[in-house]
């Protein structure tokens, strides 16, 4: 298969993580003998330094012209001053936008050897942690009206939640998609018992399961989900939400699985093209040291070859050789706790390389 990727080194630590991921896709290639082309796309900090803005249209149009992209993480201080409309996480915005990202991933998977970095207890640890969270991205009320009035020399803050079934239906398909991938088990969380949304969210996601019989669906308030994610992980499989709480659930379920440099993440909107990332940031506290965690960036580009180049047995040879480096005792600084030996952000890329 041939496939080309836009690749967006960005700031901080992200052409550190990038050149470590881009090296395990091209041990992927040769083992299993496919070719991607990467092309160049500089986005944030670094893009206002060289051209002035954070998303030079060149990047912009090759990351519409790729199969997929993929990203280390844009901003640092050195950008802070910048006006709002030219911060490098504009670029990042502008680039979903752009590329129609309604859907964002995350997995939620505790590394058996990192069970020390769990903060949960032994017993529930133990029992295992592996279920993804389908955030809607673009809609509900981070992109309603935002208006704040003054009434009687009272302000009033009034934010706007609205779904349309469209919204609801295309990224309820995605987890069902991604559900008949896994365990086939799809756990939709709302707020039905109160918000009108939310209503049509349960009625919208209980009309689309039909088109998936073969799929398990559920029903669990917010409250409720946020509560079971530290009491019982063991029982998730896919949770879809609405924007707002997803924001917050897969949150949680990150922390629940231990270090921030683990963990990848893919937005992605119609067809199979998506943008791939850790959802850590630029770190700029440890940037060029060699000292920051490749992981969660490599297994972005894991769920690349799963998600978009339907390349399962290429991604899961990736998944088993970070566990094989983890499991001999090679981390990073990040996930020391436990002890083993310490290694830095090439080493750790190398390791992972020569285990494919
Ligand atoms: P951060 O995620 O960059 O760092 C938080 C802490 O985690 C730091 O101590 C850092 O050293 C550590 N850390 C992060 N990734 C690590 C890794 N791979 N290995 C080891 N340690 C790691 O968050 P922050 O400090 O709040 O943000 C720094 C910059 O990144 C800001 O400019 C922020 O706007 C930007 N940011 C970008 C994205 C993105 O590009 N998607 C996401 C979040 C933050």
């Amino acid at each position: 298969m041939n496939q080309t990727i836009a690749v967006i080194r960005g700031d901080g630590i992200g052409p550190e993580i990038v050149g470590e991921a881009l090296g395990v896709l091209d041990a992927v290639a040769a083992k299993f003998g496919h070719t991607f082309t990467y092309k160049e796309a500089p986005m944030g900090g670094c893009a206002i330094d060289r051209f002035g803005v954070p998303l030079p249209e060149e990047s912009l149009a090759a990351c519409l012209a790729a199969d997929s992209v993929l990203l280390g993480a844009v901003g640092g201080p050195k950008w802070d001053g910048q006006p709002p409309v030219n911060r490098p996480e504009r670029g990042l915005l502008r680039l979903r936008e752009a590329m129609g990202l309604y859907t964002n991933v995350r997995p939620a998977r505790m590394f058996a050897d990192l069970a020390a970095a769990c903060p949960l207890r032994a017993d529930i640890a133990a029992r295992g942690i592996d279920f993804v969270v389908v955030r809607e991205l673009i809609g509900g009320v981070y992109f309603g009206q935002h208006t704040t009035t003054e009434i009687d020399g009272e302000q009033k803050a009034v934010d706007i939640m609205s779904y349309t079934e469209h919204e609801i239906r295309r990224v309820a398909r995605v987890a069902f998609q991604m559900a008949r991938k896994r365990r086939r088990r799809v756990t939709s969380v709302d707020k039905a018992n109160v918000l009108d949304t939310s209503r049509l969210w349960r009625k919208t996601v209980t009309a689309v399961a039909e088109e998936y019989p073969d799929v398990e669906l559920l029903h669990m308030y917010v409250d409720n989900a946020a509560m079971q994610i530290v009491r019982d992980p063991g029982q998730f499989d896919v949770i879809v939400t609405e924007n707002l709480f997803g924001d917050i659930l897969s949150d949680e379920a990150s922390q629940i699985t231990g270090s921030i440099g683990m963990i990848p993440s893919s937005s992605m909107g119609e067809g199979t093209r998506g943008m791939y990332e850790p959802i850590h940031g630029s770190a700029p506290d440890i940037a060029g040291q060699d000292k920051a965690n490749p992981i969660g960036t490599i297994l972005a580009a894991a769920m690349m070859l799963r998600y978009s180049f339907d390349m399962e047995t290429e991604a899961g040879a990736v998944e088993a050789a970070v566990d094989a480096v983890l499991k001999e005792g090679w981390r990073c600084g990040d996930i020391m706790q436990g002890g083993g030996t310490p290694v830095g952000c090439r080493e750790m890329g190398r390791l992972i390389r020569e285990r494919i």
